[in-house]
């Protein structure tokens, strides 16, 4: 079960340094960062996109900023990408190896939440998907949908790890694939909506 695999062990700060001052907390696989996902060394970063995939604002203007314009001429060829999937591409001027673009859904409250989640989560199990195909060994999402999107932090924190706990647990193999995954927030409230979910679904040892 995810307790028996995903105990928390504190790691030290040198264990896997994605960017300068960069504390990973949690477990072994784990980690929650608050930082500019823009800096981040991981294999894949994933971007909080819009169904165009030609770029906008938030931590999308600031993918396509410090990736360069080689990127936005990539997505260009990409055909957009639908609400609730991801498209991959290279990642140009960033440190990291990869972009994932995943399209979250625009919250709206009259709809029904169901709806909401499994588009959202779909967002994240297709980017994991994408990344261990590429042959990524680290992810670090940004909590897609909960700027111009709209989506509350804890739902989207709620989902996003319920999503990513899920995934891991559904395909042991497939799940070692991968080192490392990461949520980047930005902002504290975020931050702080991941560390109120993150140990519900990966407990304290
Ligand atoms: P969406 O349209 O999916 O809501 P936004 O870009 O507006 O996308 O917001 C998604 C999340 O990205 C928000 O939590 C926002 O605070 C965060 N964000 C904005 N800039 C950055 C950045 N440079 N690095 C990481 N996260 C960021």
């Amino acid at each position: 079960t995810l307790t028996l695999l995903y105990k928390l062990n504190k790691l030290s700060p040198s264990a896997f340094p994605l960017a300068p001052g960069a504390t990973p907390k949690y477990n072994d696989k784990i980690s929650l960062i608050r930082t500019d996902i823009t800096k981040l060394k991981a294999d894949a970063i994933v971007n909080a996109a819009n169904e165009s995939l030609l770029g906008g604002g938030g931590v999308d203007g600031a993918i396509h900023s410090a990736a360069g314009p080689h990127l936005k001429r990539e997505c260009r060829t990409l055909d957009g990408c639908d609400t609730g999937d991801a498209k991959i591409t290279d990642a140009y001027e960033l440190p990291c190896k990869k972009v994932i673009h995943a399209v979250g859904p625009v919250y709206r409250p009259t709809k029904r939440q169901g709806m909401h989640t499994t588009l959202l989560s779909g967002c994240y199990t297709r980017s994991l998907d994408l990344a261990v195909e590429s042959g990524c060994r680290s992810i670090a999402f940004s909590a897609l949908s909960t700027g111009v999107y709209g989506y509350p932090s804890e739902e989207a924190a709620e989902t996003a790890i319920a999503a990513v706990a899920g995934w891991l647990e559904e395909d042991e193999a497939r799940a070692a694939r991968l080192e490392r995954v990461v949520f980047c927030s930005f902002l504290q409230k975020d931050e702080r909506a991941y560390e109120k979910f993150i140990p519900m679904f990966f407990p304290p040892a």
